[in-house]
């Protein structure tokens, strides 16, 4: 599966908002946007033009895009799915995403960043249910029980990461167990439990165009 490999504050900054994607870095004065709040290159520092509409709904799906570490193929796929299933297609949306294993790995606290949980999941550190998936887009489901498997718990990642792990505020439905490198995912989750910052309804309008 093909990603994106090139400098991943410009992403922030292009996007104009914290994305969280280098671990310990984001939550440092080192953090790039923090200290660059302007879009890179060039003509970043230009004339402000005010965005159009289009323009509006562009940046919210590449924000959300870019958090969850997914390429344009692959997001697509997710607003497709997300649009047959039953309910609200934004709120959908943002629940396929959130439901991804990487992505649930990183809430759990056991990584740091979406790019280093999806390391450790193709790298096989985790069992589902008790047995072992590499698929970073494996879906859980409510009930299922992630754990880190028992010679993955001394690398460094993991020990430094759940460390720190109450550094940001854990989702309403994921129950850790830190001492047991487990957590179970307690409930799907619901739109109030997804950062507040993403206006998916604009991703709606761009893909339905
Ligand atoms: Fe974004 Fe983190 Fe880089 Fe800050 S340090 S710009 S939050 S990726």
């Amino acid at each position: 599966m093909a990603r994106y490999t090139g400098p991943v504050c410009r992403l922030c900054r292009r996007e104009h908002a914290k994305l969280f994607l280098k671990g310990d870095r984001c939550f440092s004065d080192k953090c790039g946007y923090d200290r660059r709040q302007y879009p890179p290159g060039q003509h970043g520092q230009g004339r402000k033009k005010r965005p159009s509409d289009y323009g509006q709904q562009l940046r919210e799906k590449q924000k959300v895009k870019r958090m969850y570490g997914l390429l344009e193929k692959q997001f697509r796929g997710y607003y497709y799915k997300a649009s047959r299933m039953k309910g609200v297609t934004g709120e959908n949306l943002l629940q396929l995403l959130e439901r991804r294993l990487d992505n649930v790995a990183l809430r759990m606290g056991f990584s740091a960043s979406h790019a280093e949980a999806r390391q450790l999941v193709r790298h096989g550190h985790f069992l589902v249910n008790g047995k072992r998936v590499d698929i970073p887009s494996y879906l859980v489901r409510e009930g299922d029980v992630v754990t880190v498997r028992e010679k993955s718990r001394k690398i460094q990642k993991i020990v430094d990461s759940l460390a720190n792990v109450d550094r940001v505020p854990r989702p309403a439905w994921i129950d850790l167990d830190k001492e047991k490198f487990t957590a179970k995912v307690t409930a799907l989750p619901t739109r109030s439990d997804i950062s507040s910052d993403i206006d998916e309804q604009l991703i709606v309008e761009l893909y339905s165009k």
